[in-house]
């Protein structure tokens, strides 16, 4: 099916506009290595023309600037935006399976969640009106005190391929209800629907400079952007590796930063399980978005007995061999086929990465218990067949490294002590999950877990209501929920003397 790639340039000051070096990007289909288009690649130079016009949007004569327009005014703008992703669900859907490999299906879910977080900021945006002026109790009468919550100012945002609009949208949209005007610079990789939400502000007449996206290659547009001395705040998410360069950048300029990085994280399975339901959250847990998930639960860590020192690994066999079956019934193909449930990754760059992960850990021992290599009936495109790994030591890197890809690593315990040593076994720290019909034991364990998603009987559920992010190596700051709004807020103290009395 022909999906046809809107040309578009960046868009800044509400308005389209060409690179100033006019350079651009192609745009690749990673299911057939087709380039079926290209974006606009901003340099510095561009950088400057958005921060420039963010800054003015927040510098107008008082009540027409964004930030001291009210929470409702705001929130119109928001659900507005809202209506038009709904109303282009189906057109973004496509452009997002066509630009990143995502099954279609799962693109489809991704618009509704776009649409959702718009209008949850839009509710949060309302309710910041009532919040404003919150009196603070002290221990003096003759002092009055209240708070007063402001937008931090410009905000610069950078996202990575694997959820285009949506991860750009969990920071556009609690910074623009918080007042704050914004930067948006997604990846290289797939910018399709950014620009197109580009296309819907212009629609529903955001003010212009309230939201500016830069399509363009990290160091060239997100180098500059992080450390440009205007730009208030950066909340970035992408890998281990960008984050900390941009943190170096906002050190040098002492500019608060929030972080959502890499991950490795654990799915226990416990001795006591329903076996189909533990296979179904451990395959969707590690395959879902072609494993290109960064809280993916790609350390399957399965319960195994020692009895009179005899190790039966009766749960671990069993759980194995339905995991082999089942896997061998995950479609893979384009993704705009029927049932497809693993389609390419996102890039040559990335298949050869992980086909490497793959032969690293062969080469270090493991075993390629089912997968590891291109579908046979698939000659183009980047596909990889959904890949479980045993025989895993915990110095081995397959163990160590987050892969970004369709790659199942399997360990067994024996003591529940074990599975949580082995679980927080790694330097990062996103997601964790257990399953077990125990649930004072997954109490147990949610507290024990190093991260900062847990969940308890599945695996990769988010909402927009509730808070995002990592602990460790995978970062720190929280998104979504009211913590997502407090990202892109300051707050100020204002202390009166109300006393008729010298001081
Ligand atoms: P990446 O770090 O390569 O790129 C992310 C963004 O940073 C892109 O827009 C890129 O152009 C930009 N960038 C690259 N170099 C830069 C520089 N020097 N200065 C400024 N910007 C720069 O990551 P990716 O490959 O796009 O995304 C995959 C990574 O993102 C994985 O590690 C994954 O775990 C992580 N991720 C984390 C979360 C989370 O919520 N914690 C969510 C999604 C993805």
């Amino acid at each position: 099916m022909a999906t046809p790639i809107p040309s578009r340039q960046l868009f800044i000051n509400g308005e389209w506009r060409e690179p100033v070096l006019k350079k651009r990007i192609p745009i690749i289909n990673p299911a057939t290595e087709e380039t079926i288009g290209d974006i606009p690649a901003a340099t510095a130079e561009d950088v400057e023309l958005a921060v420039d016009a963010a800054r003015k949007a927040l510098a107008r004569d008082k009540g027409k600037d964004w930030a001291s327009a009210s929470g409702a005014v705001r929130a119109k703008y928001l659900r507005a935006i809202a209506a038009k992703v709904t109303e282009r669900k189906s057109e973004l859907a496509k452009l997002e399976s066509i630009d990143c490999g995502k099954p279609l299906e799962e693109a489809a879910w991704d618009i509704d969640d776009v649409a959702g977080c718009f209008e949850y900021y839009a509710d949060l945006a309302e309710a910041l009106d009532a919040k404003q002026k919150a009196p603070v109790s002290l221990p003096m009468e003759n002092f009055k005190s209240y708070v007063l919550r402001e937008p931090i100012g410009v905000v610069g945002l950078i996202t990575p391929w694997n959820y285009p609009m949506l991860m750009a949208v969990w920071k556009v949209a609690p910074a623009l209800a918080a007042g704050c005007a914004a930067i948006l610079k997604p990846s290289e990789l797939a910018s399709v629907t950014c620009l197109e939400l580009a296309d819907i502000c212009k629609e529903v007449g955001l003010p212009s400079g309230v939201l500016n996206i830069l399509t363009g290659l990290g160091p060239e547009a997100g180098a500059p952007l992080a450390s440009h001395p205007h730009v208030d705040k950066i909340a970035f998410t992408g890998s281990s590796v960008t984050g900390s360069k941009i943190m170096t950048a906002a050190a040098q300029m002492l500019k608060p930063v929030t972080l959502e990085l890499g991950g490795k994280s654990p799915i226990v399975v416990f001795e006591d399980v329903d076996l189909d339901k533990a296979a179904e959250w451990t395959l969707f847990g590690c395959f879902w978005t072609n494993g290109q998930i960064c809280s993916a639960t790609s350390r399957l860590i399965v319960h195994k007995y020692i009895l009179d020192n005899i190790s039966q690994e009766s749960i671990a066999a069993e759980f194995l061999d339905k995991l082999v079956k089942w896997a061998k019934n995950i479609k893979v193909s384009d993704p705009f086929e029927e049932g497809c449930r693993l389609g390419p990754l996102v890039s040559g760059g990335q298949y050869e990465k992980i086909l490497k992960f793959i032969s690293n850990a062969k080469i270090e021992g493991a075993t390629i218990l089912y997968g590891g290599a291109r579908p046979q009936h698939l000659k183009k495109g980047f596909f990889v067949e959904p890949t479980i790994i045993t025989d895993i030591t915990t110095s081995m890197e397959i163990w160590r490294e987050e892969v970004f890809g369709p790659v199942l690593c399997v360990k067994t315990f024996s003591t529940e002590d074990e599975a949580i040593e082995l679980a927080n076994d790694t330097h990062y720290g996103l997601g964790a999950a257990a399953i077990s019909n125990d649930l004072e034991r997954c109490d147990r364990v949610s507290k024990s877990f190093q991260a900062g998603v847990v969940w308890i009987n599945c695996s990769q559920p988010c909402f927009c209501q509730a808070p995002w992010g990592g602990k460790k190596r995978s970062g720190f700051g929280r998104e979504l929920g009211e913590w997502g709004l407090d990202n892109y807020l300051s707050v100020k103290q204002v202390t009166q003397y109300v006393s008729d009395e010298p001081w």
